[in-house]
């Protein structure tokens, strides 16, 4: 196709402002999609994504559309990742189009990850093109929003297309404004070629799938390619667009987005943001803001069944053949035995894998307490040299007479809220050991800066932030380094045991209350065994909080546990299949749900 007649958008909006919806209608309308077919949201294809409404995985669907002018028009939709933790994914995503579209609930307003998304789509120099939806609702003020996006973002909204995804109003004139508004992609055909991987997965038949957008030259079936960042040659079999039904095409040239696929086993070997050219005549320079992404969170998982540990093995290797972005290596705890340390992107990411092992591989799963990356310098040693590592397993924590310094990671957050639940947001933030760097007002809301140790807002800060502010405080955050900080370990110990599943890296300011929190917790959690169970938390040899659990009832014993041991191998059977499946730990039962409550701090 002739450059003047493509153009490469994305659709950005807060979630459930309607991008999926839009995108449905927009396919539908140019024929790619039956009224039946559009009954089942097309871009989010996979079921834990149509659950929590979010797109893990690009997307792209290419439309043909006839306008106005009678001109025909490749349009190439790109969806992207809608959270925090697949950032620079959605950055290939941006830099692959032109243009986006900027959904607005007609009710609901400009929230803060309509900005955080704007403001990303701003720094690639994207012509954006507004768009109220959701016009048809008893609470829509177009006019309103009309004029929140012209205040608070800052673009021209007198031309904001006003559009019901539901009911199918102003679909037409979306696609007009994208044809009117949305510049054209440059390219040159004659220039070695220059392709950017935008996104890649993993299809049972077809193998690797990589999405690309071609820069300059043109990528044909049976060209030699070199990927210019991971340094390897693939042969292309196949080139194609997806319409969003799979379609082979004899090319992709400059300015186009579509697929290739080469006979690729894994996407590890696919980097995001590669460059790929020709192995005969390659480009000089490999494209800019390329960046190999790395796990920030990680965190143990166990079977809960011991047996399992194979299968888990399997599941997860499984699962990483389609997401190179999360990393595992085998570690063994004395309180949990067999498992893996995995790395995630984020805490969304982890909930993601979890829940997929747990669904989708009938998996039952320990995860033990989430820690960040630290990086710690070690003093010299008479066996050893000073030296610097990374710590990602609390477990790994060397003897604190070696350590000269700790850095934890920091994030900065924009938290965007009605004003009246701004007091229990700020004491959150102070809470978690927020520094404030900025608060503004505008039109009854107020958009707040923070910035807080990463290590502080992996357990359960956005939840808090959910629930004190009703669902109506929105966040975002990006990571801005390493900090130095009074980082110690805390050791959890159940009857005088350290449990290793449930030690952490603390900040020596907040350790005793979350020392006393995480005690009172395992109090309820723990049932009642013969004996007093004393529970501890301890720094060192210190113990700063300290609970007990009464021991049972003499009649309540004789009950339970009483007389011949086959009923009770029938109980502890019972318990292991059932509901309150527990860990043996020493002599102390501790019920699998305890490793992930106690960390919530409620
Ligand atoms: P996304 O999270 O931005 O992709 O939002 P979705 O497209 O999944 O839409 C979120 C919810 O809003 C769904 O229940 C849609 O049916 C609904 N929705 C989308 N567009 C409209 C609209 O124009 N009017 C109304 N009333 N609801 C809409
Ligand atoms: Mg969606």
């Amino acid at each position: 196709t002739d450059l003047s007649h493509i153009r490469n958008f994305s659709i950005i909006a807060h979630i459930d402002h309607g991008k999926s919806t839009l995108a449905d209608r927009l396919i539908q309308q140019t024929g790619g999609l039956t009224e039946r077919e559009m009954t089942s949201q097309v871009l989010d294809n996979m079921e834990i994504e149509q659950e929590r409404g979010i797109t893990i995985k690009a997307q792209t669907v290419r439309l043909n559309y006839v306008a106005n002018n009678g001109e025909t028009y490749e349009l190439n939709l790109m969806d992207t990742p809608g959270h925090v933790d697949f950032a620079y994914e959605v950055s290939r995503s941006l830099a692959a189009c032109e243009g986006a579209l900027l959904v607005v609930d007609a009710a609901q307003g400009v929230e803060a990850q309509t900005l955080a998304n704007v403001y990303q789509s701003i720094e690639h120099d994207h012509e954006i093109v507004p768009v109220i939806n959701k016009i048809d609702l008893p609470a829509a003020d177009p006019e309103r929003v009309r004029t929140e996006i012209e205040d608070i973002i800052g673009i021209d909204a007198s031309e904001a297309v006003l559009t019901s995804a539901k009911s199918g109003i102003g679909i037409a004139e979306t696609l007009e404004a994208i044809v009117a508004k949305i510049p054209p992609p440059k390219g040159d055909r004659d220039a070695p070629l220059k392709a950017m991987l935008v996104d890649s997965w993993y299809d049972p038949y077809l193998g690797v799938v990589i999405l690309v957008r071609v820069i300059d030259g043109v990528l044909k079936k049976g060209l030699r390619v070199k990927f210019m960042q991971a340094g390897t040659e693939h042969l292309i079999d196949r080139v194609g667009c997806f319409r969003p039904k799979i379609e082979q095409l004899p090319e992709l040239g400059p300015g186009e987005i579509g697929f290739i696929t080469a006979q690729i086993k894994e996407v590890a070997q696919t980097a995001v943001g590669d460059t790929i050219t020709t192995v005969v005549r390659p480009a000089a320079k490999a494209l800019p803001g390329f960046k190999q992404v790395q796990p920030v969170v990680f965190c143990g998982m166990f079977p809960v069944d011991a047996a399992d540990f194979e299968k888990l093995r399997e599941s997860i290797s499984r699962l990483r053949l389609n997401d190179a972005s999360f990393s595992f290596e085998m570690e063994t705890s004395a309180a949990l035995g067999f498992g893996f340390r995995c790395g995630f992107l984020g805490l969304l990411h982890l909930e993601i894998i979890q829940e997929r092992l747990t669904r989708e591989y009938d998996l039952d799963l320990i995860t033990t307490a989430p820690s960040v990356v630290y990086r710690i310098q070690l003093n010299k040693s008479r066996t050893d040299d000073a030296r610097e590592i990374m710590l990602h397993n609390p477990a790994d924590y060397p003897d604190p007479s070696r350590i000269a310094s700790i850095e934890e990671p920091w994030i900065k957050a924009v938290i965007y809220t009605p004003d009246e639940y701004l007091g229990s947001i700020l004491k959150l933030c102070q809470d978690r050991r927020g520094v404030q760097k900025d608060l503004t007002y505008v039109g009854g809301r107020a958009q707040v800066t923070y910035e807080l140790p990463l290590n502080e807002v992996v357990f359960d800060f956005y939840d808090r932030l959910k629930s004190i502010s009703r669902g109506y405080a929105s966040f975002d955050y990006e990571q801005i380094g390493l900090r130095e900080g009074d980082l110690v370990k805390m050791n959890i110990l159940v009857n005088a045991e350290p449990v290793d599943a449930l030690s952490m890296i603390v900040h020596r300011g907040v350790a005793e209350a979350r020392g006393r929190h995480m005690c009172e917790r395992l109090k309820d959690l723990i049932p009642r065994h013969l004996f007093k169970v004393p529970i501890q938390a301890a720094i060192g040899g210190k113990v700063i909080a300290r609970e007990t659990i009464a021991a049972m009832r003499k009649d309540v014993t004789a009950k339970c546990y009483g007389g011949d041991i086959s009923r009770k191998k029938k109980l502890l059977d019972k318990q292991k299949k059932g509901k309150a499946r527990m860990r043996e730990y020493g002599s102390v039962s501790i019920p699998q749900e305890a490793f992930i409550a106690a960390l919530r701090m409620g």
